[in-house]
């Protein structure tokens, strides 16, 4: 028998690293692939400095499959065990995290991607359910924002909607801002047996791998049409796909219990996939009317800033036993997978790495955000 308190929560966090090819863009501006990946060894080199990491796929592993195999389906497992667990594409803009994720899906279009592979294998699963239990899927599809909470798969979305949108003077035409039906902010909440809980969210029930992947497809194009040109704000904003199995044991036909809801705890088990396509890590730098870029001016992405501290808070053994403090509560970001990070939780954080030598400085910093949580 495993000891509860020792064997999952002494489970680190598994940390992959994942190096997309050049694109056409880079190969044509003439960018030299600067990344050595060490054959058989989960190692990438870049210049003088080498790191170790739980898997590493080069930019010669061309699809997800591997990645989903060792990294993910573990956690689909413990999905069906009653284990909350958490993905998370950490990285720059454009080193491949919504490719990864698959946050960019279509219906009709290209498969690859982990939500589309987990999609899949949760059906899977479910259709070769024996038959004595009732397996309900639900999904929510989220948005973080300058420290605010978008649903996606809203079509009245709350409040003015996006941040955006409602500081562009003049969208919704003056004076009509009282009348309109304003829904209350989304709020994240904690029940008393710290769970956490999204109050005003969508959450669709699906019954099928059609209505699931109807849902990431409605998302993906709600995140698409929402950043203007003016802002591109799926660089800036974490996006969030969370599956929710509920499995519940059909009561015996037999049985005469007259109160059947008393062996309610262990007839019924509930658990969440977090898939999370992480903000753009890159600082935001400012530039100035002259074009000149100020470097004091960076901006560092709130979410990402504490994602870092928990992650190696959690990382910190001692902390963790003598039951130190996480700081979850930092940001949106962190309070919102306060319960799928950490504790009995798994996590498993993937970060893309452009190979390019023009992005070997961010790249760098990826790699080091990485080793933090290991
Ligand atoms: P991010 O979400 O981090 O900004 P994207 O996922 O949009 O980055 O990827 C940037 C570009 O690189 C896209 O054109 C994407 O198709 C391509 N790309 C990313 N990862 C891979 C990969 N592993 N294999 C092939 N192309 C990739
Ligand atoms: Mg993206």
């Amino acid at each position: 028998i495993i000891d509860g308190k020792e064997s999952p929560s002494s489970q680190r966090i598994v940390v992959a690293v994942r190096v997309r090819p050049l694109t056409a863009t880079e190969r044509l501006q003439g960018c030299k692939d600067c990344i050595t990946v060490v054959p058989g060894e989960p190692q990438v080199q870049l210049g003088s400095n080498v790191f170790t990491f739980d898997h590493v796929y080069g930019s010669t592993c061309s699809s997800s499959n591997s990645i989903f195999d060792e990294c993910v389906a573990p956690l689909i497992d413990g999905l069906f065990q009653g284990y909350n667990a958490t993905v998370l594409a950490y990285g720059q803009t454009g080193s491949g995290k919504t490719y990864t994720m698959g946050t960019g899906f279509t219906v009709g279009g290209s498969t690859d991607g982990i939500i589309p592979r987990v999609m899949e294998a949760l059906f899977k699963r479910a259709e070769s359910n024996s038959g004595d239990v009732d397996l309900q899927i639900r999904v929510s599809f989220i948005e973080i924002l300058k420290e605010e909470v978008h649903d996606l798969l809203d079509p009245n979305p709350s409040g003015m909607g996006k941040s955006e949108i409602s500081s562009g003077m003049g969208f919704f035409s003056g004076g009509c801002k009282g009348l309109l039906p304003v829904k209350p902010p989304i709020q994240i909440r904690e029940t008393t047996n710290g769970e956490i809980m999204l109050a005003g969210v969508r959450e669709v029930d699906v019954r099928n791998l059609q209505e699931m992947a109807l849902c990431l497809e409605q998302g993906a194009l709600c995140r698409a049409t929402g950043s203007t040109n003016m802002n591109p704000c799926s660089s800036r904003s974490h996006a969030i796909f969370t599956v929710t199995l509920e499995q519940r044991r059909k009561l015996d036909v037999g049985s005469h219990d007259p109160n059947p809801t008393t062996d309610d705890r262990e007839d019924f088990l509930c658990a969440k996939l977090h898939l999370v396509d992480l903000a753009g890590s890159e600082r935001a730098k400012r530039t100035g009317t002259d074009g000149l870029r100020f470097k004091e001016g960076v901006h560092i992405n709130k979410g990402l800033l504490a994602l870092g501290n928990v992650i190696s808070a959690l990382g910190d053994e001692r902390k963790r036993k003598e039951g130190g403090h996480i700081p979850y509560r930092d940001s949106k970001l962190t309070r919102l997978l306060q319960d799928s990070l950490g504790g009995n939780s798994r996590t498993v954080m993937i970060a893309c790495v452009s190979p390019a030598d023009a992005n070997a400085e961010e790249t760098l910093n990826t790699l080091k955000y990485a080793n933090r949580a290991r």
